[in-house]
């Protein structure tokens, strides 16, 4: 079962590059839980240096990383310039790594596949903290330019096209068949209410019942989830497994 170790650049106190009303912390940490479902969803076991928005150190994360055990560690970042038209997509490996170095060039190449980039600026080596501590291949990719409009305009809305294709990268290089998901997100509904002690309670249920449930608004309706997926059957699995235990488990895109 390969191990992956993913690693969200910055954040906490530390929001990383900034442009374009967004904050490279944000983007890092969205686009690597979106790595992170789909790797999930190909038997992949996923380690997080943060899943949340928390201060780390670099030593820290790479320390995570190796005690992780991790067969790959993948550190997503964004990058910036003073002069704004500086735009394009890179990914990073440790000088002399040829692992590294074949990791970074097929996270590299996918993204360039998938289209969600303005210029290929290749695969680069560098002596950062994070691929020079890590004690398995790395590769540290900087999806896009925040400080370029057109780049931030990608950042925005092009993450999932960006998170499959990372993915892919990392999947191809451990051998592993990309089997599709990623672009749609499937949980298990299973209940909607108007009255939010309702969702609350059946919340409460359900995690006393192992289950990591969350409760979302929707058009004035509390509505209890669980899980996230980015392949159907997934949550086809979940839902079966919720039915037999007598919820009313329905399948719901987000
Ligand atoms: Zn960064």
């Amino acid at each position: 079962m390969a191990k992956v170790f993913l690693d969200a650049g910055h954040g906490g106190k530390d929001p990383g590059a900034l442009g374009n009303g967004l904050q490279e912390k944000d983007i890092a940490l969205s686009v690597t839980l979106k790595v992170g479902n789909i790797l999930a969803n190909h038997g992949v076991t996923v380690g997080y240096s943060r899943t949340t928005d928390i201060f780390l150190e670099l030593a820290d994360r790479a320390t995570r990383a190796n005690n992780f055990g991790a067969n790959v560690f993948v550190s997503v970042h964004c990058n910036a310039f003073s002069d704004t038209s500086a735009k394009g997509v890179e990914t990073y490996s440790y000088p002399g790594s040829t692992t590294g170095a074949n990791l970074s060039k097929s996270i590299q190449n996918n993204i360039i596949a998938s289209g969600a980039y303005t210029v290929n600026r290749g695969t680069k080596t560098a002596d950062f903290a994070v691929l020079r501590l890590t004690n398995m291949p790395a590769a540290l990719v900087e999806l896009a330019f925040i400080t370029n409009a057109q780049d931030a305009a990608i950042l925005i809305s092009r993450q999932n096209d960006l998170a499959v294709a990372v993915s892919k990268g990392i999947l191809n290089y451990l051998g592993i068949p990309y089997q599709g998901g990623g672009s749609t997100i499937y949980r298990v509904q299973v209940g909607a209410f108007s009255v939010k002690a309702n969702a609350d309670n059946l919340a409460n249920e359900l995690r006393g019942k192992g289950y990591s449930p969350i409760v979302v608004t929707v058009g004035g309706l509390y509505k209890v989830q669980v899980g996230a997926f980015s392949i159907r059957s997934n949550a086809e699995a979940l839902a079966n497994e919720l039915k037999a235990k007598g919820y009313d488990a329905m399948i719901v895109t987000a």
